[in-house]
């Protein structure tokens, strides 16, 4: 796994520019993306040296000693999302390594190209053949065929909440173990006691970054209602000065979205939201001006004038576009941070240490950010709540995904 570490981390602009061709994500982000890749396979090598089992002699009758043992589960069916295509692998693939299991990588038919460059790497680090097979395919036939699979032991998904229930009704046929990455519709809370410089910087990020194709994507922007006006101004005119453009170009902040498909569905919520009665602050449209006419390019857009039950407000978009909603106090907020299907990650913006802790608490989603968003690291587990899915990535929590604990007994009297 050091081995692979060294020659992803000796050969990651190449990686970074296949993602970038192939999923239009701006060349800064998925350079920037280096240190988080290679950590987490060095974390994971690290973590191999960890995994033991227990000893139970003192807490059983006399006559026992019990320990337990932990063995991989097996085959690994891994299916992966286009968003973050090396990240996504790379954080499929290391707990696989780690727990001794084997791997057949279903990539994203959108974004399959770093993966297979891996494939390349892998065998130049010696990976035996056979531990990890990338099959690139579409999902209704090799990730649904994966999913059912009697050979498959277990399936990592990362992908949409729709899928991830359909993976879960495949699975049943051996009783595979599941775990799943999916969708979310992030709070994310601004306070008026808040850093408002960072606070307009952190949103804007949150959902603008990767063009809003993100899982955690701050895609429900909640802010104090004596600041409402103000903050989500400054944050338009912050958002307007994003550049758009070509992924290739190292100026550009926001790149095209993946496909026409999902040009598509980025556009048809931009006129559900205009038709529900919502007003755009900034965007609204996709861009046809100049070269950008001839991509799938849609500007930040902040809508205004929302209410809870407008699609816009429930469903997740996955592109370039925040609603933002005024709240009064902590309650009122957590109330509605909560009022959704998902529970993916969610941020808080304040100088109140206690409304952090509060909110902290009472938020359902599997990672809070105070005062910062989407802040990531390979020892800190990741995952959902509610339709967000189920089981943690990275931290130690993520290789127990992988394996199996065995009860060893042993009659001494
Ligand atoms: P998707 O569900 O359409 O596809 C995900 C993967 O599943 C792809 O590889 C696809 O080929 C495969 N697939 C599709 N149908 C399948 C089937 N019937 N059986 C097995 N596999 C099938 O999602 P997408 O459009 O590629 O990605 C966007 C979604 O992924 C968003 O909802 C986003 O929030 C989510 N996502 C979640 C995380 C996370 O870590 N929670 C990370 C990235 C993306």
């Amino acid at each position: 796994m050091l081995a692979i570490a060294d020659i992803v981390e000796a050969n990651f602009d190449e990686l970074a520019m296949l993602d970038s061709m192939d999923m239009g994500a701006p060349i800064t982000r998925t350079q920037a993306n280096r240190d988080q890749v290679v950590g987490t396979l060095r974390y994971f090598a690290g973590v191999t040296t960890s995994l033991h089992g227990e000893t139970m002699s003192n807490s059983l009758p006399g006559e026992f000693v019990s320990y337990t043992t932990k063995e991989p589960v097996g085959v690994v069916g891994a299916i992966t999302a286009w968003n973050g295509p090396i990240g996504a692998t790379v954080c499929k693939m290391a707990p696989v390594l780690a727990t001794g299991c084997t791997m057949v990588l279903k990539v994203s038919e959108e974004s399959p190209l770093s993966a297979l460059r891996l494939g390349e790497m892998l065998l130049e680090a010696g990976i035996p053949d056979g531990v990890v097979n990338i099959v690139p395919g579409k999902g209704e036939t090799a990730g649904a065929r994966l999913a059912e699979h009697s050979d498959v032991d277990k399936v990592a998904f990362t992908g949409s909440s729709f899928t991830g229930q359909r993976i879960v009704r495949a699975s049943a046929g051996n009783l595979k173990r599941v775990s799943l990455e999916l969708g979310g519709k992030s709070p994310n809370i601004v306070f008026s006691d808040a850093n408002l410089d960072a606070a307009v910087a952190g949103a804007s990020a949150a959902i603008f970054a990767n063009s809003g194709q993100m899982c955690t994507a701050g895609s429900r922007l909640f802010v104090q209602r004596d600041i409402y006006e103000e903050f989500t101004q400054r944050l338009a005119a912050f958002s307007q000065k994003l550049k758009v453009g070509d992924s290739l170009d190292p100026r550009t902040q926001l790149g095209p979205l993946v496909s026409e498909q999902q040009l598509e569905r980025v556009v048809d919520y931009l006129n559900i939201g205009r038709k529900e009665g919502a007003r755009a602050l900034t965007g609204g449209e996709r861009l046809t001006e100049g070269a950008l006419a001839k991509g799938y390019f849609v500007p930040p857009t902040i809508f205004s004038g929302v209410k809870e039950d407008m699609r816009i407000v429930q469903e997740e978009i996955f592109g370039p576009v925040v609603v933002a909603i005024p709240f009064d106090g902590v309650e009122d907020v957590a109330r509605m941070a909560n009022a959704t299907p998902f529970g993916l990650g969610s941020g808080v913006w304040t100088s109140d240490i206690t409304k952090a802790h509060i909110l902290s608490r009472t938020i359902r989603a599997g990672s809070v950010w105070i005062n910062c968003y989407n802040a990531k690291d390979p020892a800190v587990p990741y995952g959902g709540f509610k339709m967000s899915g189920y089981g943690r990535e990275l931290g130690l929590q993520h290789v127990e995904e992988y394996l199996n604990v065995k009860a060893v007994w042993i009659k001494v009297s």
